[in-house]
């Protein structure tokens, strides 16, 4: 848990185990995902209100629920979407975009989450897993619903498309399948030591790989896309300044550029190109209900596998070791699995 602001401050703690009060449940956590927010939060540079548990992407099964609550649901595999509170009465909440109401607390962050034995969430946030999709790739629904939203509840791509997407982790590797199963053909841009990765997103779906500064991602899409214009779209999910101008010149005329990853930064870009080309910019924030309910029929249908991206499993107890491989980029998505593996 983080335990105070500032730099580190995360430790392992006792507390006392959570009592599900109305409306909630409470979750034996099976799996959780470790995510670049929770990286922020350990260096800081995402705020938070500790004392609290880390850890916002979980699956795990229901021991017991408050009242209020139709107890059918204990023994269900679930997963849980984040927003332990929000105001209900805002623009956002009330228009269903949840994710950007000013008064929205996470788990994980304002309230405690999921690197721990037990969470308490409110029951309304749970979806039962799909029968076919275990813990570990349930915990990943969050990031899936995360790149659901980003591209899916505001139509990104149409079939057909080229899309191009910059970085190859956990959500590039999402964002490639999903852009997949909407019908387009993706080329995944990554630097020489995500050569892993790339491989990944080829078993994964993505049609070619460019590993940038050592190929021309340019040139393979004027040969690929009609009359040699350009991608479509562009999905930039690195967070890194360079991928981010380089992604800009890659988009043709007309195209969508798409903001997924987070910079922690002011980045330069040529904002000209979006005039000269008549380009078309949007960004996304976390998740909806609606993108939870869209990842999990891509989780039940097949047409996205989290599993493949998962890398490695620690015991809370080897949380450090965790964090400091995810940091290193050893591996893609690695996970905390509480009740040991
Ligand atoms: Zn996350
Ligand atoms: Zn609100």
């Amino acid at each position: 848990m983080k335990v105070a602001t500032g730099p580190g401050n995360v430790k392992v703690r006792e507390i006392a185990e959570p009592s599900p009060g109305p409306g909630e449940a409470l979750i034996e956590v099976g799996a959780a995902g470790i995510c670049g927010t929770d990286l922020h939060i350990f260096h800081d540079e995402f705020k938070t209100a500790p004392p609290v548990v880390l850890g916002h992407e979980v699956a795990g099964t229901v021991v017991a629920v408050g009242e209020g609550v139709d107890d059918a649901v204990v023994g269900s595999k679930v997963t849980t979407e984040t927003y332990y509170s929000t105001c209900g009465v805002c623009r956002y909440c009330r228009s269903g975009h949840i994710n950007l109401c000013h008064a929205r607390r996470s788990i994980g962050s304002a309230v405690n989450g999921g690197f721990t034995r037990y969470l308490k969430v409110p029951a309304k946030n749970l979806h039962v897993l799909p029968a076919t999709v275990g813990v570990r790739a349930g915990a990943l629904t969050e990031p899936l619903a995360c790149v659901a939203h980003a591209l899916l509840d505001r139509p990104v791509i149409r079939p057909g498309d080229v899309v191009a997407v910059a970085g190859p982790g956990a959500i590039g590797l999402l964002a490639t399948q999903v852009a997949r199963a909407a019908g387009a053909t993706v080329v995944v841009l990554g630097t020489a030591v995500d050569a892993p990765r790339l491989e990944l997103a080829r078993q994964l779906g993505a049609s070619h790989t460019v590993v940038v500064g050592e190929e021309d991602p340019g040139a393979l899409l004027r040969d690929i896309t009609p009359e040699g214009l350009g991608a479509d779209v562009v999905i930039e999910c690195s967070g890194a300044g360079p991928a981010a101008a380089q992604l800009l010149t890659l988009a043709r005329r007309r195209g969508h550029y798409l903001q997924v990853g987070l910079f922690g930064k002011p980045v330069s870009w040529d904002l000209d190109q979006v005039c000269y080309r008549e380009l078309l910019v949007s960004g996304s924030n976390a998740s909806t209900p609606e993108s939870w309910l869209r990842a999990l029929e891509l989780l039940a249908s097949g047409e996205v596998d989290t599993e493949a991206i998962i890398s490695g499993t620690y015991p809370l107890a080897g949380w450090r070791d965790a964090f400091a491989d995810f940091e290193a980029k050893r591996g893609v998505k690695l996970l905390l699995v509480p009740g040991g593996n």
